[in-house]
């Protein structure tokens, strides 16, 4: 009873019970709604609708209740030059418009396209939306406001809606006017893509199931080191592959020759593992190449036997079997970043064979967003993942155990 009750406190205070979508009234409101429309673009169009498609249900429920929606988001990174010439801001190559004409296409229904994202005229559009109406708003970007959360910036933005729905997980670890700002002005909630982040990722951080496993891999140590640090006190093993993996060997003692290795964070791997050893999975075996080349010549070996001017670009099969006897029974799994350089198809294997480890599992799979992402998609099982996140930096800072504005900025539910 008494863990119960404890288990019911934690969640109740917990930052990720936000309250969504469905616990407020949107029956004929203005929703001014922040998506991460930042698509990618070539001539002018979308090359990728992911993500204007995992928006789609936030957008569905809120028209299907009757209420006008406003959408806003940010499109790379605009120069400040440009940011001055609003006039022309429709035309330029960050421009929303091609990402609303996406969205038109798949709602099936008109998307108004904004001049700007403030101003009278685009007052006058919002205002004059009727229930089941669509109004895409300009790059918020082309206002420096936007990344200096200006408190004036973001109350003419809050000024479209009566209510703030923030459906863009990607871009909630930067406190930016659409992203923060605006949820001072307004009731904010969350949508139902960043829900499931909150969900999904949540599970990874605060009352995980066990066993669970943490799986970090990626170039560098000292980009994960947070990571490392918060999962570690979480998860009952975790596996540490990639580059990353180099460096905890080398503080080992092992000659890692010509592998990626970082001299500064030695110290740091070495007090993690005087601390966690009996947690840390690192590689027993290698795929290692003459040269960081795709058509590098390539040798598996163990891996206290790298040869002088080789480098370890992947894991080798004997570090897979070990991985396949890690997972076994495993409940949940969380990884960010490849185990090998899989961009090239000689140092693929090792990322693709955990991928489909992962999918065979029966656990329950959240992929950090970025690379992992993208390995679980080329490896042909993204669809078996129970949770591949939209973001990546977002996602990392998640983990990392932070809070992030975008999300500590929405109404606790
Ligand atoms: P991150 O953004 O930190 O997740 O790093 C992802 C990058 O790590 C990918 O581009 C991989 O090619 C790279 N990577 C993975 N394993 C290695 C390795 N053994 N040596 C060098 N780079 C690696």
């Amino acid at each position: 009873m008494l863990v119960y009750l404890f288990t019911c406190i934690l969640v109740y205070i917990s930052p990720m019970n936000k309250k969504t979508v469905k616990d407020i009234d949107l029956k004929n409101k203005h929703v001014l709604m922040r998506v991460d429309f930042n698509v990618p673009m070539a001539d002018g169009k979308v090359t990728d609708d992911k993500r204007i498609k995992a928006a789609l249900p936030t957008i569905q429920y809120v028209l299907d209740q009757s209420a006008s929606l406003i959408l806003m988001s940010h499109l790379g990174r605009p120069k400040s030059a440009l940011r001055q010439a609003q006039d022309t801001a429709s035309d330029s190559a960050f421009s929303l418009r091609a990402a609303s004409e996406v969205l038109s296409t798949l709602l099936n229904r008109p998307v108004q396209m904004a001049p700007d994202c403030i101003g009278a005229e685009v007052e006058k559009m919002a205002k004059a939306l009727k229930p089941g109406e669509v109004l895409m708003l300009e790059n918020t970007r082309f206002h420096a406001g936007e990344e200096k959360n200006d408190l004036e910036f973001a109350r003419q933005l809050a000024s479209l809606g009566d209510v703030y729905v923030n459906d863009a997980f990607g871009s909630a670890h930067r406190a930016h006017a659409s992203t923060e700002g605006v949820a001072r002005f307004l009731p904010a909630v969350s949508g139902f893509l960043m829900e499931q982040e909150l969900e999904y990722l949540g599970r990874a951080v605060a009352n995980p199931v066990h066993p669970y496993i943490a799986i970090l891999g990626g170039a560098k140590v000292s980009d994960k080191i947070l990571v490392v640090e918060s999962l570690l006190s979480k998860c009952d093993k975790m596996i540490i592959g990639g580059g990353m993996a180099n460096t905890f060997l080398a503080a080992q003692g092992l000659n890692m020759q010509d592998s990626l290795v970082e001299a500064e964070s030695m110290e740091l791997a070495k007090s993690i593992m005087a601390k966690s050893s009996d947690k840390l999975i690192l590689p027993i075996d290698a795929v290692i190449a003459d040269k960081f080349d795709a058509e590098a010549n390539t040798k598996t070996v163990p891996i206290d036997k790298i040869p002088t001017g080789w480098r370890m670009l992947d894991v080798g099969p004997k570090t897979l079997e070990l991985y396949q006897i890690t997972l076994k029974g495993v409940k949940l799994v969380v990884w960010n970043g490849p185990v090998g350089v899989f961009e090239m198809p000689k140092f693929a294997e090792g990322t693709f064979a955990l991928a489909r480890m992962l999918a065979e599992s029966g656990a329950i799979t959240v992929i950090g967003g970025g690379d992992s992402a993208s390995a679980v998609k080329k490896a042909g099982v993204a669809q078996k993942m129970t949770h591949v996140s939209t973001g990546g930096g977002a996602s990392l800072e998640f983990l990392e155990g932070k809070i992030l504005p975008g999300v500590a900025a929405l109404l606790d539910g």
